[in-house]
């Protein structure tokens, strides 16, 4: 994607994802920027009460117990709320065991379980968030983490395609195959063209847009360094963040190597952990990674899984925010939230 760069009066300091967020916020109205998931993300520093009543429900004690058997790998998109996140912290430090991405490809390589309660921290997209607000929480408290890179934008200030979109679409931007249809469909549809039609709808909405989105400030190669000194490992995201099932062979290998040969630069050593963007399991993409040698992957599911990954490159994750109360954090640790989203989707289905 062209680097946006900005000349009208919106406010377009460098600055940290939070004030991006409130910027686009002031920008378009009373509706708060959509997640790379599609849904708003809670309002920043006021805690998600979403399902804090199942914490009460009398079988959270019975998946407690399982949970202990499993692995809980944990998917944050950056850190909006730092108390709330540390709080979240605090509880993983009392109720489970954070372990590493060494530990668990150790376990995969050695078939030997990880440790009861196993929780790995992980962080999609990697905004600056994970740097100023993630890292010294994780630091003061011995927490290892990995964080998913999305490579283009590492030196840069551009922002992510969806929160691009999503400001263009509401500043006069127009796509041919978006010009019907309710703004809160803007991201779905997008995510559901083949990806040359996202891309070309994507420059639609540029060139066409009264207003260039907000600057944002990304992670520089030197900040990589500084957060795996930190104990954060780094992972592979791809090159642009595209939904790869919705890409050509072709685009779902330039989009894995392109990445991979540009980490493996900065870094001085190959990544060996992936997350599929979007979260969604690509055949194609697993068999690109296991050519490059990668021996972890990362879905974005919203399940536990065994202590001993079964498939290395279908690791699933728990979907959580910096946000989410310390009670429900508890029943999404437990798998009881996400048994009961599924639940809930099925009945409805
Ligand atoms: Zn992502």
């Amino acid at each position: 994607m062209p680097q946006s760069q900005s000349t009208t009066s919106i406010s377009m300091a460098p600055t940290r994802p939070a004030a991006v967020v409130s910027t686009l916020t002031s920008a378009t109205g009373r509706r708060r920027p959509p997640t790379e998931r599609g849904r708003p993300s809670p309002e920043p520093g006021r805690p998600d009460a979403r399902g804090e009543w199942l914490r009460f429900a009398p079988v959270q004690p019975l998946f407690r117990a399982r949970a202990a058997q499993r692995l809980a790998v944990l998917a944050y998109h950056g850190v909006t709320d730092h108390r709330s996140f540390g709080a979240q912290l605090d509880r993983l430090r009392r109720l489970a065991t954070p372990v590493s991405l060494t530990a668990v490809l150790q376990a995969v390589t050695e078939q030997r379980p990880l440790p009861p309660r196993s929780v790995l921290v992980t962080f999609d997209d990697a905004d600056r968030s994970v740097l100023t607000h993630a890292l010294p929480a994780l630091d003061a408290r011995g927490i290892p983490a990995t964080a998913f890179v999305i490579s283009e934008l590492i030196g840069t200030e551009r922002p992510f395609w969806w929160h691009e979109a999503d400001f263009l679409a509401r500043h006069g931007g127009r796509a041919r195959s978006l010009d019907c249809g309710h703004p809160s469909q803007l991201l779905p549809r997008l995510k559901a063209m083949p990806d040359p039609d996202r891309r070309r709808s994507l420059h639609e909405l540029r060139v066409s847009a009264d207003r260039r989105p907000p600057r944002q400030e990304q992670l520089t190669p030197a900040d990589l360094l500084a957060l795996r000194d930190g104990g954060v490992a780094i992972g592979n995201h791809t090159q642009g963040h595209p939904c790869l099932g919705r890409c050509d062979d072709a685009t779902v290998r330039a989009e894995i190597t392109g990445a991979h040969e540009a980490l493996t630069r900065w870094l001085g050593e190959p990544p060996i952990a992936f997350a599929y963007p979007d979260g969604g399991h690509d055949p194609r993409a697993e068999t690109v990674l296991q050519e490059l040698g990668y021996r972890l992957g990362f879905l974005s599911d919203h399940r536990l899984g065994p202590r001993i990954p079964s498939h290395p490159l279908q690791i699933s994750r728990l979907q959580v925010d910096s946000t989410t109360s310390t009670r429900r954090f508890d029943t999404i640790l437990s798998g009881l939230e996400p048994a009961y989203r599924r639940w809930r989707r099925q009945a409805v289905a």
